[in-house]
């Protein structure tokens, strides 16, 4: 399998290069030359299969020529081994039409972890291939950094650097993150929201003087290897729903659009999906994009979903690649716009190709309350605010009776106990595999949102030569 970047400049190149680079050298993000597709039977044959059997059917194709299908269900093993739910990813029935499909049973308790202990592997397994040493680099709203920091704690290869906003993820996420106490791992808090922050390693990536001289290679907003670990799981559920000979629909709590993207691919794949409903919080700049085409960057504001505080989403970059034929070109001028002046125009053919599968949905605190409290009151169901985001959009979207609407569960709701607890008078316990997460030392720096007192703080503790960055946002 050959991928090409969205901005048409950077040469095609293999799973395991693209896995290690991230972001093409044009700035582009990569995606499958073409995409490849199951026979309804072949959809069939997954029903009886195991998440680990289903993970090696679906992600077989697209790591062809890098990696065997031994050496695939090796990694996938491994990965989904450390998994506290024998299904991995279960559903569970809501009402007669609306299902959680529960993402959470990972070690940091968000869906991150799908995508992000199979890559830990992934990484490793390439690094010793090649003898080479990593240096990665990431800016998180929460899950991803403590997602990506437990996938690599410890691994001799690489050196994780993570930033995170200062004071806007919750205090279960920043311990997740700040206690481990690997020689390898550092956090980084910086005083400005996560999207400052996803400037920074953005900028880290793009200067020659520093990525020169420490080889930086590329820098990526989204891994492909994460958006293809999260096709998985659309396949996984839809199978045991009737799939292939019905439709099913899933309302995504959104944010980088990576997530709802991965459902975009399994329906080119041929899951027959009905709809993927793109659910934002006020941070609306999906909503506006996809319900008028104005894709333009307002403030971020803070909420109880953080994951979901992003006016930038880096992944929507491949849907309007996809979308819009496919010109490499044409979309890098587009996003130059965009860079430029913090606003553009979704074409006709983007607006009506995205159209086709997407609706999108915003949820205010008040709608994602009553969400919660609609799950708790009548089906028993603790779920976390971002889920009742999700939640929130799927009751309000108009889908057929006899379509099933899959809700992605994010998080845990033990991840945002306060916003639960003020929803619906209930305080989630800790699970137990968390542990002592409350009495561990924490360590973490705490710098301004200034290039120069990053670039100085990782240079000096980073390993120099023959080391390459990899961006891991989001
Ligand atoms: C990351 C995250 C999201 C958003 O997912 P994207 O792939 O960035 O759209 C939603 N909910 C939770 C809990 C997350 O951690």
């Amino acid at each position: 399998m050959k991928y090409v970047s969205t901005r048409g400049s950077a040469p095609a190149l293999g799973f395991e290069d693209v896995t290690l680079a991230g972001l093409a050298s044009d700035g582009g993000l990569y995606l499958p030359e073409t995409w490849p597709s199951f026979t309804p039977d072949q959809i069939c044959a997954m029903a009886g299969m195991s998440y680990v059997d289903t993970a090696v059917a679906v992600m077989a194709p697209f790591v062809a020529g890098s990696l065997s299908e031994d050496e695939l269900r090796e990694l996938c093993t491994a990965a989904y081994g450390r998994f506290s739910h024998k299904a991995v990813t279960p559903l569970v029935q809501l009402d007669h039409q609306h299902w959680l499909l529960e993402l959470f049973h990972g070690p940091t308790l968000a869906f991150k972890d799908v995508a992000l202990q199979l890559l830990g592997l992934l990484f490793e397994k390439f690094l010793s291939r090649r003898d080479d040493h990593l240096t990665i680099v990431g800016a998180t709203s929460g899950d991803t950094g403590s997602a990506a920091i437990d996938a690599v704690a410890g691994r001799e290869k690489i050196d994780i650097f993570m930033l995170h906003p200062a004071g806007r993820v919750s205090d279960v996420q920043r311990r997740q993150m700040t206690t481990v106490l690997a020689p390898n791992v550092y956090n980084i808090a910086i005083d400005g929201s996560f999207d400052d922050a996803q400037a920074l390693v953005k900028a880290m990536f793009n200067d020659p003087g520093f990525s020169g001289r420490f080889n930086l290679s590329a820098v990526n907003s989204i891994n492909w290897a994460r958006l293809m670990a999260q096709v998985v799981y659309y396949f996984y559920a839809a199978v045991r729903l009737g799939a292939p000979d019905r439709a099913i629909a899933f309302s995504v709590p959104t944010g980088n659009f990576g997530d709802v993207f991965a459902g975009y691919v399994a329906a080119k794949m041929g899951l027959p999906v009905a709809k993927l409903v793109v659910a934002t919080n006020v941070n609306d700049i999906l909503h506006r994009a996809l319900s008028s085409g104005d894709y333009s960057q307002g403030t971020v504001v803070a909420t109880a979903t953080p994951s979901m505080d992003i006016q930038v989403s880096s992944n929507f970059e491949r849907l309007l690649f996809d979308v819009g034929g496919r010109d490499g070109l044409a979309l890098a001028a587009q996003m130059k716009g965009f860079e430029a002046d913090r606003a553009m125009r979704l074409t006709n053919a983007q607006q009506q190709g995205a159209a086709q599968m997407l609706s999108s949905v915003r949820i205010d605190a008040n709608a994602m309350n009553l969400a919660m409290r609609w799950a708790h009151d009548g089906a028993g169901q603790v779920i976390d605010p971002h889920t009742a985001v999700g939640l929130a959009a799927a009751l309000e979207t108009q889908v057929d009776k006899d379509v099933p609407i899959v809700t992605l569960a994010t998080a845990h709701a033990a991840k945002f106990r306060d916003a639960v607890e003020r929803a619906i008078g209930v305080r989630p316990a800790m699970p137990t595999r968390i542990g002592s997460l409350f009495d561990r030392e924490e360590a973490c720096a705490h710098l301004p949102a200034s290039f120069d007192a990053i670039t100085a703080y990782v240079a000096e503790r980073s390993t120099e030569s023959a080391s390459r960055k990899v961006g891991i946002n989001g």
